[in-house]
């Protein structure tokens, strides 16, 4: 990995605690294409968690108080530093997550995004003067950052969900402690290593790999940490949620999905299988926003089918590092485990594989991108996500049914709906009780909109103006005047 650098010293072997580089690098990390070890990060547990976390409490007064111009220029630095890193950055991060180069680069303009948007927004957090109760009384509303701030971030996107948490955050004049995913720790201390370049004070942003565990032990009951953002498995969402009970920290979590993908028969079937590919095959299959389950409605459903067939076949699979790949391997053996699980379950109660269906001859956790048809309600597919590159097609009637179909599920993170009549898409929009909805589209992540769910996919949201929200507390203040 490190002759593909240009610039070697992003590659980090040590965690960053308190604006240094520390500890011995005990725990490999693994490049999911050749399942080869391309690097180690320390081994830390919850004595270094402690440290931290009491890092980040020591530096929040200092950051709090600074302008909003000064926290913003360190943040544009760190942004200038980031892009000018892209294709280092990509190559880490296409080494140790296992996505093509192009996606990789298109991961780290997203994260970079973030981080410019919040270092303008640093500036707009504004309090109030409200109007009074008293004619000798004035109501002050102040917007003060929560304090410390701890992102325990998930494998999927090691560069976009590191930035989208913590870059609103700094911007709000709090202080962070971030625990990467143990499959993709480098990218995010390659970040690290630019923010610190990019001159922010010691103790403001920390990374800590490690004991998962240990370290969620400390993150959820320390008393200075007052938000546990997290993006990740439900059920881990879950016991951190009821972890951090403890210590009433606010949660902001980003959970699993369970995304249907609707082609209605007034939709544009070409339109419609763009967007499957984008939505499905993004990262393998490996979002929380792929689409999990698609219906299409019976006027189409040959047509699409067939649309759908040629597209999947032609994904080139390899290693995400060549030139010229759509799909890269699967992040490791546990979720090859249950793509294989999910369609062998589909295929005994009655679906059938229409391209693809088996391992990929390279081996490894390499899949063959697959589409079958006939997938029914009664699935594993249609229950969980399958996060793997199985397109599961379900064939539909009428507008309610579809609608049932796709609200009975405990996640409610994103849909997609194809449809041209005015009247159903305002319709479909207001029944789908999701926290977003691509009309028409297959992508609909931006900095600039706020990314969330409802149900058991999460209570936050990330990116825009209300991003930045989550981490401001308001601070009431009664001015008693003569
Ligand atoms: P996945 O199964 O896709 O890896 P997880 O929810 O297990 O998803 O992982 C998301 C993040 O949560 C990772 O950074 C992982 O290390 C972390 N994690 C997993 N279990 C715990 C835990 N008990 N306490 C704290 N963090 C955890």
């Amino acid at each position: 990995l490190v002759e593909r650098l240009s610039d070697r010293s992003l590659l980090k072997l040590q965690a960053y605690i308190n604006g240094r580089f520390v500890g011995t690098a005990d725990i490999a990390v693994v490049n999911p294409a050749s399942g080869q070890e391309i690097a180690a990060v320390p081994d830390f547990g919850a004595a270094e968690a402690v440290a931290a976390v009491d890092a980040a409490a020591a530096a929040f007064a200092a950051w709090a108080a600074k302008t909003c111009k000064e926290r913003s220029s360190i943040l544009r630095r760190w942004f200038d530093l980031v892009v000018a890193a892209r294709e280092d950055l990509a190559v880490i991060l296409t080494s140790e997550q296992g996505k093509p180069l192009a996606e990789a680069r298109g991961e780290i303009d997203y994260a970079a995004a973030y981080i410019e948007f919040y270092a303008e927004e640093a500036k707009r957090v504004a309090g109030e003067l409200l109007p009074s109760h008293r004619e000798d009384a004035r109501i002050l509303v102040q917007r003060r950052p929560i304090g410390v701030v701890a992102a325990i971030t998930p494998w999927n996107f090691p560069a976009a969900m590191v930035t989208r948490k913590i870059a609103p955050a700094l911007a709000a004049g709090c202080t962070v402690v971030v625990k990467p995913a143990p499959e993709t720790p480098l990218t995010a201390l390659a970040l690290a290593e630019l923010a610190d370049r990019a001159g922010f004070p010691a103790g403001i942003m920390n990374v800590i790999t490690g004991d998962a565990k240990a370290i969620g032990s400390v993150l959820t009951a320390h008393p200075a940490v007052r938000l546990l953002g997290f993006t990740g498995s439900t059920a881990v969402g879950k016991l951190l949620m009821s972890q951090a009970a403890t210590t009433v920290k606010k949660v902001a979590l980003e959970l699993g999905g369970n995304t249907p993908f609707i082609v209605f028969d007034d939709g544009d079937i070409d339109a419609a299988v763009d967007g499957t590919i984008v939505s499905k095959f993004r990262n393998m299959g490996q979002t929380c926003v792929c689409s999990n389950r698609i219906y299409v409605q019976e006027g189409i459903h040959e047509a699409y089918l067939k649309k759908l067939s040629a597209r999947v076949a032609a994904l080139r699979v390899g290693d995400g590092l060549e030139a010229n790949i759509d799909q890269g391997p699967l992040i490791n053996a546990k979720a090859l485990t249950k793509v294989q699980l999910h369609l062998k379950d589909a295929l005994s109660k009655g679906a059938s594989i229409v391209v693809g269906g088996e391992r990929h001859a390279l081996g490894g956790t390499f899949f063959q991108p697959t589409l079958v048809r006939g997938a029914t309600s009664d699935m594993l597919l249609a229950n969980e996500e399958t996060f793997g590159p199985i397109a599961a097609v379900f064939r539909f009637k009428t507008e309610e049914e579809v609608i049932q179909a796709a609200n009975n599920t405990t996640a409610g993170l994103a849909a997609y709906f194809y449809a041209k009549n005015v009247s159903r898409i305002f319709r479909v929009l207001e029944a789908l009780d999701y926290g977003m909805v691509g009309i028409n589209t297959g992508l609909i992540s931006t900095e600039l909109a706020p990314f969330g769910g409802v149900k058991e996919s999460g209570n936050s949201r990330e990116g825009s103006h209300h991003g930045i929200a989550e981490f401001i507390e308001l601070k009431y203040a009664c001015l008693g005047i003569s």
